[in-house]
């Protein structure tokens, strides 16, 4: 049955004649924001591991830390999964957070293991960083790989489009920074996407699709939603238990997800619906929506609707030109 919304790992398997899988990687690029005191600790929600994946913990000693993550990484996707096509995705932190010759030589480093372990099996790179993290020189280091016949994403998070809201949870970056940086990116020719996060303290259902149609106008090829999560050690987890925060129901994201999908361009690839913690590593108020019935869910709501990504994109457009 066809998707009621532009599937990335669909538009992938069309691009490359096969799935592709991601290698989340933490190169030690480290956040500006965590370490810089531009906020209290970095962002409200930040998980002091910022997200890498449960398999890549406990790595044997006997290797460097990135050929560790890569073979680990290799092994379990193929093991698991069959994976044999790959993006390198330096995930953990702000992964342009070093000068720019520093960049190219941790990049070509995982591109020289990857194909040194696994051999055509490189399909393409995915950069995730925070909006003031970039600038010209930076975009035009991805850019050569995307010359190089690589498929090249930049992943900005932006989470809200809202200034008030990215203050509230000490984002220490602007929406102009935000504006600024998919820019630059643009010009450099990078796929662009943006992470938006659903249900930050203080938004409602407005400022969440506020967000979308910001994001739209601004120009991006992905995106991927998140869904609030109490991340254990983050200081919004510790807000929790002073009473000072509620999260949002899961129960409400299926039909959210689908306000945003009709607002949000029908060309932008859909990344992800919901965030992915693993094991016990978030404070679960409420049980965490399950990933496959969510994206169920999502289909059934617009299909209800007799509706689709796009539907009301020109309404978001004639919002942003007002
Ligand atoms: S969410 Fe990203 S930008 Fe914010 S503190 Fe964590 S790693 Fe840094």
């Amino acid at each position: 049955m066809e998707s009621r919304f532009n599937r990335h790992s669909e538009r992938l398997a069309e691009r490359f004649g096969q799935k592709v899988w991601r290698l989340g990687l933490d190169a030690g690029f480290g956040c500006p924001h965590r370490e810089g005191g531009r906020g209290p600790g970095g962002c409200s929600f930040c998980s002091p591991e910022a997200g890498l994946a449960a398999y890549q913990h406990n790595l044997p000693q006997d290797l460097p830390p990135l050929e560790a993550q890569i073979r680990r990484a290799v092994q379990f996707s193929r093991m698991r999964y069959g994976a044999q096509a790959y993006f390198l995705y330096f995930q953990a932190y702000s992964c342009t957070n070093l000068p720019t010759p520093s960049l190219r030589r941790i990049y070509d480093s995982a591109i020289t293991i990857l194909e040194g372990f696994a051999p055509g099996t490189l399909k393409g790179l995915v950069i995730s960083t925070r909006p003031d993290c970039l600038d010209e020189e930076k975009a035009e280091l991805l850019s050569s790989y995307a010359l190089s016949g690589l498929e090249v994403w930049l992943e900005l998070g932006l989470q809200s489009s809202n200034p008030e809201t990215l203050k509230r949870v000490s984002r220490g970056h602007t929406v102009g920074d935000y504006a600024k940086a998919v820019k630059i990116a643009g010009r450099a020719g990078l796929r662009r996407a943006v992470h938006v996060i659903l249900g930050l303290p203080g938004e409602g259902r407005a400022e969440m699709l506020e967000t979308i149609s910001f994001v739209n106008y601004h120009g991006i090829e992905g995106i991927k939603f998140h869904d609030l999560r109490l991340a254990k050690g983050s200081s919004l987890a510790r807000q929790f238990p002073a009473g000072e925060f509620m999260p949002m129901h899961p129960a409400r994201l299926p039909a959210l997800l689908a306000d945003c999908l009709e607002l949000l361009d029908p060309r932008v690839e859909v990344m992800r619906l919901c965030a992915d913690f693993s094991g016990d590593s978030a404070v679960n108020v409420f049980p965490p929506p399950d990933k496959n019935r969510l994206y169920e869910a999502v289909e059934r709501e617009l299909a209800g609707r007799g509706s689709r990504q796009g539907a009301h994109a020109d309404a978001s457009a004639a919002a942003q030109s007002r």
